[in-house]
């Protein structure tokens, strides 16, 4: 499958938080080829590969879930009120086309907006608020949403393809996190030898609260974790001209976010490792969280740490990256996961 295949097919899928069967699905016939698969309770497919039946645990983690919506209540016009799942940012979403999914099928719909005529002067200075907002999948009268029998709890998400735009920038939807499920897919079929026994998650319901990622660590035990997602990218207007995290900067190699300070050791080695294979990368850290957040706190503790790629625009309709730092990730993941073995792992223990 080619590299622009796998990334329309897993970032057009359908799986907001909660609702990630199509994902998991995809994501379960890329690892079965090379790994054993299996599914813990919450919903999360984990592949696994013996490379070494007395290397160390390795975990990467990459999140299926994408931020989307969910029916709150129909009106009785038939339009959609709706809450969001995850961190949306109400401005983004005006005028932007959805795909409802019911007992009955897909429906598509807009989110609906005023047009400029109809507001008042105050009325355009201010952003919408959220539990304003509504799904048209087609009203009329009070037909609609009653016809296609939409109820509380039905999914949404937004509809974007993927696209390449100039330079080897790739837009799409849901780069948060199907880039961290692409790169751990291409491992799964480039495996090969490695001196570890090597776990491959595909987690839930990261976007609500890293909840997948403390059910695949109770499953898995890991000596060592490494999340794969998506950092942010400071290259667009207004922001730090002088920022490191941009296009073209490589891998990132997260030395702090919100819920997780990375093993130093651990940090080091990964650093040492893209070095010596001449990978690009850079160190950048991030106001938020990854599934390492929970998982390196589990049990008597796992080393950990978060690796990523600048994004623009992420937690929207279409957001970008950039093909040469996937690459760059896509190589520091897979030296990493050739050169871990259990004489490393003495090393990130060593905490005297
Ligand atoms: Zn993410």
């Amino acid at each position: 499958m080619e590299r622009h295949e796998l990334f329309k097919e897993l970032t057009e899928a359908f799986g907001p938080s909660g609702y990630e069967g199509d994902v998991r699905a995809i994501m379960a016939r890329h690892f079965s080829g090379s790994m054993s698969v299996s599914t813990d309770r919450l919903g999360s497919v984990i592949g696994f590969h013996d490379g070494d039946a007395k290397g160390p645990k390795v975990l990467l983690a990459a999140h299926m879930d994408e931020v989307g919506f969910m029916v709150k209540h129909v009106t009785k016009q038939g339009y959609i009120r709706f809450l969001p799942i995850g961190g949306w940012w109400p401005q983004v979403l005006l005028s932007q086309r959805v795909k409802v999914r019911t007992r009955k099928g897909d429906f598509e719909g807009i989110i609906g907006s005023k047009a400029p005529h109809a507001m008042k002067e105050e009325e355009r200075k201010k952003p919408p608020e959220m539990d304003k907002l509504f799904i048209d999948i087609g009203v009329v009268g009070e037909k609609g949403a009653a016809d296609a029998e939409v109820r509380p709890g039905d999914p949404v998400v937004p509809i974007s393809e993927f696209r390449p735009l100039a330079n080897g920038v790739l837009a799409a939807k849901a780069w948060d996190d199907r880039v961290g499920c692409a790169v751990i897919a291409e491992l799964a079929r480039e495996l090969g030898s490695h001196p570890n026994r090597l776990y491959l998650a595909a987690t839930v319901q990261e976007e609500v609260g890293l909840r997948g990622a403390r059910t695949v660590a109770g499953l898995v035990e890991p000596d060592v974790a490494i999340a794969v997602d998506v950092s942010l990218s400071s290259d667009t207007p207004g922001e730090d001209s002088d920022a490191v995290e941009r296009f073209g900067a490589g891998a990132a190699v997260l030395v702090y976010d919100s819920t997780m300070i990375p093993n130093v050791a651990l940090r080091d080695f990964i650093c040492e490792v893209a070095e010596k294979e001449g990978i690009k990368y850079h160190l950048t850290s991030l106001r938020g969280g990854y599934d390492t957040g929970v998982i390196h706190i589990s049990k008597i503790g796992v080393p950990s740490i978060a690796l990523g790629l600048p994004s623009r625009y992420i937690h929207s309709h279409v957001s970008a990256i950039y093909e040469e730092d996937y690459v760059a990730l896509f190589s520091l993941v897979k030296a990493t996961v050739k050169r871990l073995d259990g004489k490393k792992l003495k090393g990130i223990l060593k905490f005297a």
